[in-house]
Formats: C-alpha cells, structure tokens, sequence
C-alpha cells in the first residue's frame, strides 16, 4: 500500500518534467515514499522481466553451481542489468537457493540487500572514486571473503574506467582468484576494450517490449490498489523506450496524484501536453518563414529550453507526423495525445515524405554535431534554417531535383552559350557593403592586406595566375566550389546553404553571395558559422582571409537565376556549355 513506502529518494526521469517547466508538486509528494521501481525491484529471477533468454542461462548455471569468474551485462538504461547482477550475487552466495533463484531471505541475502554483506562490492566507474577502487580490488581481491562464498565486484558503467584502470582490470582477469566473481555492466559496450570483452561471459539484456512493460505496471497498479487505465499503461510502456526502471518512475508521478491514473495524467506528467510549440515551430518551417521560425526558436530558449532538448523533440515530431503520413492507425506508434492526432495529421498532409524523411536525417545529423560542439544552438539554428530553405538542402531528393534542374539546363544549353559569352568576365562592380564585419575579422584581414596575395594558387586545380598582384579590384573567387566541399567535409548544414552560391574577392576578403536571404541572416547573425567558413576556406587556399557580404549589382539582378549559379558552380557543366 502507498502508506507502506515512506521516506526514499527517488530517481526522477527527465521526460517528467514538463517541456517548459517542472511539476514541483510531483516532487514534494514523490520525496516521501518510497519509489516504485525499489519497492518493486525483482527478488527472483522469476520476476525479472522481458529478459527470458538471459534468466535461462543465468538460473541453469546456478543450479548446476558453476558461475563464470567474470559476467559482461551490455544494454541500455532501465533494461535489468543491475538487478540481474545483484540477484546473480545473492545466487552464487545463497545459504537456500530456490532451483536457481536466491531465496531473499537468508542472511548473504538480507545482507545483500541492505548493503551489509562486505563481500559484495558495488563500483560505479562513472564516479571519480572509482578508478581508486579498481586500483584498491587488485590488492583486496587475493583475500578469501569474510563470510560468502564467493566476494563479487559488481562495476557500473564499466567503460568509464580509464585506461589505467581498465589495464589493472584486465590483469586480475587474467588470472581471477577461485573465490572471485565480476560482474560488469555497461551501456556503451564499443567503449569496453576488446581484451576485457573476450574474458567475460557477455549478455545482452534487449529494450523491454511496450506491451510487456503495460502489463508489468497494470499488475504493480492493481497491487498498490489505484486504477491505471489500459491506455495510460500503453503511453507509459512506449515513453519508456523499453526501459522498466523509467516506465516505473513515470507511474511513480502519476499516482502521486490521487484518483484513476489516465492518459491525459501520464500525458501531463511527461511534458507531452505542451508539444503545441513543436507544431508551431514545424509550421514555420514548413511555410519557408525563416524569420518567425528564428524568432520563435529565440523565444523557446529565452524560456530555458535547451538546444539540444528543442532538436530531439522536433526530431520526435518529425517522426510522429511520417507515421501520421504513413499509417492508417499510428495511434498505436505515437508519443502524443490521442487529441493531438488531427493535428499532426494535417500538418503532415502538407509535407512530402520524401522532405519528411530528409529532415528527420537533417535533425539527426544536427543531434550528433551538436553533442560534440559546443556551439549547440548555432547548429541548431543551421540546422533549421536549411530546413526552411528547400533549395539549400543537400539531401538525396534535393540532390535529385537539383540535378534534374541542371540536366534541363544542360539540354537549353545552346541558348546559354552566347549568354555566358557575352557576359563580362572581371572585373566585377564593387560589393554594396550590408554590414560591416566586426573588429575580430577586420584583424584576421589585416596580415592579408599589404601583399594582397591572391588565393589562386589551389591545390589539384590550375588556373591561369592573375595578371597582377596589386589586384585592387573585386574579382569571382573561383575556388569557391572547392570551399564548399572542404566544408561539407566538417559541416554540411553550412555548406548546403552556401550550395549554389557565388562568392567574390576583392583583393582582402571573400565577400558571399547573399541574394538568399537566409544566408545573410546566417552571416550578421551567427559567429559560429562565419568561423567555420573561414576555416574552410583557409584549408583550400592555405591563408586566413576574412569574409564579407557580397549583393550583385542592381543590373546584374537577372544574373541570380538558381539554375545558373547551380551551372557556374560546377566546373564540368561550365565546360560542357563551352564546348558545344
Ligand atoms: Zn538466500
């Protein structure tokens, strides 16, 4: 009963915050009884759950006394791997083992559970004390324990341990003691390192399936004698994402609340009842409104939403609306009310799949740069604006329409000949300066300005050297295509807006088309991005060169055809149309 689990911390998930704020008063609730996935922590190995195979083999070799000297458990959070290797600690030392399952009674048991048993030692490898603790086993693990039979080192996060750590484990596997047993646990198995891997008996423990979970928590509901509805235990199986501990947690909050657990309770408690922002935000950038989709992504931050929360959920969002697309009943598959299903419908009605899965690639792609940059919101920012542009994408199917642009071009080719021959070559009008570059890339400029060298000299290409290197006026910069690609290689969402782009030097700095607006408002307003490109560019030409707007001339307007500048962006179509 609820009365009976009293004053216990208790493990809160993210997703129970609210998207824009924290439901204190689940927490103050939540402080004063004990948490549900302790209470209800498998005893046995009967009552683990969704982990069948592994149980099997586990249980067949505790009946026949024959434990491996060194346990390997690999799965994601939630998934059972600390409870396996404490009810495996409680079954090799059991004074009353039940075919296979430690009794939870005994005192090894009892001892094991409460902490008391010396001979079970638990080592969290993510904390700092832990590499002190490997370094303190090599030396204790040569003593017989004090009371089990076997001393059991049970290592949390195992590929955490730094490499000296890691080697002074290695050498005790090498030759374990008879009366030691390992257990370590990882959720990042490509960090362990193979020497380790090869001594271990390894498990895999699978994501819980949905289902299996719904279940497992309408009997806990039933038990602790509240009303969880069918629906509800569904939604909290599939936010858990196969993890029992979070899932647990979550009904945890939910029945903080007094009366019948439902979906508009879970809903509520994991943040999901606020996802009209992601609505507003995908319609923004479904409607090309660069503008107000960063105005209100400014907005979201300003609240204290993070970057990184803000991608992951549109990412979410995305991939609810290509089920909504795709499926004739996604209520199943959704992470989102049941009321919420219109809407996502409609949205989705006004985006094609092929866009819908380009983006959902595109956000991916800004989640794992923006775990290992620190100019996550830039990246964010990028990320969304590239979506907002479709001519700036670099996809696969824009890839396609892009070529298929060109092919119709190549095909005018004829009448684009005279064109390109009439048009003159250089040099060009001046730049209309839109903003002036901030004092640190006027100092970047600087060293580059009494020489003016020029940034021909390009590897793999050769073009004819200038005429002079008093080169005074503005100039096409020609390995710009070449900058483009160098920075595709680091940063696609840049270099896919810069795609199809011309870009000038006027003897100091490269000054970039910014007829697309987009791309201006990247340049003035994003310091990350403009670092990138000079680092690009500085790889290609080997010389740092600060970098400027550039807007052709009023009369030279027609010239920003996208097919054109796609043309002259490419050096082979350009050869292809001269020689015809
Ligand atoms: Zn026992």
């Amino acid at each position: 009963m609820k009365q009976g689990r009293l004053w216990a911390a208790g493990h809160l998930h993210s997703r129970m915050r609210g998207h824009l704020g924290r439901p204190v008063v689940f927490w103050e609730v939540y402080f004063l009884r004990q948490a549900l996935y302790r209470l209800y922590r498998p005893r046995t190995f009967d009552e683990v759950v969704g982990q069948d195979p592994i149980i099997t083999v586990l249980r067949n070799e505790m009946r026949q006394q024959r434990p491996s000297h060194a346990y390997l458990f690999v799965g994601s959070r939630g998934t059972g791997k600390t409870t396996c290797a404490k009810l495996l600690a409680k079954a090799v030392n059991c004074l009353n083992l039940q075919d296979g399952s430690p009794c939870g009674e005994c005192a090894i048991c009892r001892g094991i559970d409460d902490g008391s048993l010396l001979d079970v030692v638990e080592i969290d490898a993510a904390s700092n004390n832990g590499v002190d603790s490997i370094r303190d086993l090599r030396s204790e693990a040569v003593f017989t324990p004090a009371i089990a039979r076997y001393r059991v080192y049970i290592i949390d996060e195992v590929h955490m341990l730094s490499a000296s750590a890691f080697n002074a484990l290695l050498k005790i596997l090498e030759e374990p003691p008879e009366h030691v047993i390992f257990i370590l646990a990882t959720t990042e198995i490509q960090k362990v390192l193979p020497t380790i891997i090869s001594r271990c008996q390894r498990f895999d423990f699978q994501r819980i399936d949905s289902d299996v979970i719904a279940a497992r928590l309408l009997d806990v509901a039933s038990r602790e004698g509240f009303v969880l509805e069918n629906e509800a235990a569904q939604l909290i199986g599939r936010l858990s994402d196969g993890g029992m501990r979070d899932a647990l947690s979550l009904l945890d909050v939910c029945a903080a609340n007094e009366g019948t657990v439902t979906v508009e309770t879970v809903a509520a408690a994991a943040g999901l009842a606020g996802s009209g922002h992601l609505l507003d935000l995908t319609g923004k950038i479904l409607a090309g409104d660069t503008q107000g989709m960063l105005t209100l992504l400014a907005s979201l931050i300003q609240k204290g939403m993070e970057p990184q929360r803000i991608a992951a959920q549109l990412a979410g969002h995305y991939r609810n609306l290509m089920l909504a697309k795709t499926l004739e009943q996604p209520q199943k598959l959704l992470d989102c009310l049941p009321t919420e299903i219109d809407a996502l419908r409609e949205q989705a009605s006004g985006i094609a799949l092929p866009d819908l899965l380009q983006s959902i690639t595109a956000l991916q792609d800004a989640i794992s740069r923006m775990s290992r940059s620190t100019a996550r919101r830039a990246e964010l920012e990028l990320a969304l604006v590239s979506l907002c542009e479709p001519s700036v994408r670099t996809g696969y199917q824009a890839l396609l329409t892009r070529i298929e642009r060109l092919e119709a071009a190549l095909r005018r080719g004829a009448e684009a000949v005279p064109q390109r021959a009439e048009e003159p070559a250089a040099p060009v009008s001046p730049p209309a300066p839109i903003y002036s570059p901030p004092p640190e890339e006027a100092r970047l400029s600087e060293p580059a300005a009494p020489e003016a060298p020029s940034p021909v000299p390009v590897r793999q290409t050769a073009r004819p050297a200038p005429a002079t290197l008093e080169q005074q006026e503005t100039q096409p910069f020609r390995p710009w295509p070449q900058v483009i690609d160098q920075l595709s290689g680091f940063n696609s969402s840049i270099a896919g807006m810069l795609r199809g782009t011309k870009a000038y030097f006027d003897g100091r700095r490269i000054l970039i088309d910014v007829s697309n607006p987009a791309v201006l408002e990247m340049l003035k307003s994003n310091d990350y991005t403009r670092r990138q490109i000079k680092q690009a560019i500085s790889e290609v030409v080997g010389q740092n060169y600060g970098i400027g707007p550039y807007r052709p001339p009023v009369e030279q307007q027609e010239d920003t055809d996208p097919l054109e500048q796609l043309i002259a962006s490419l050096p082979k179509a350009e050869n292809i149309t001269i020689e015809q």
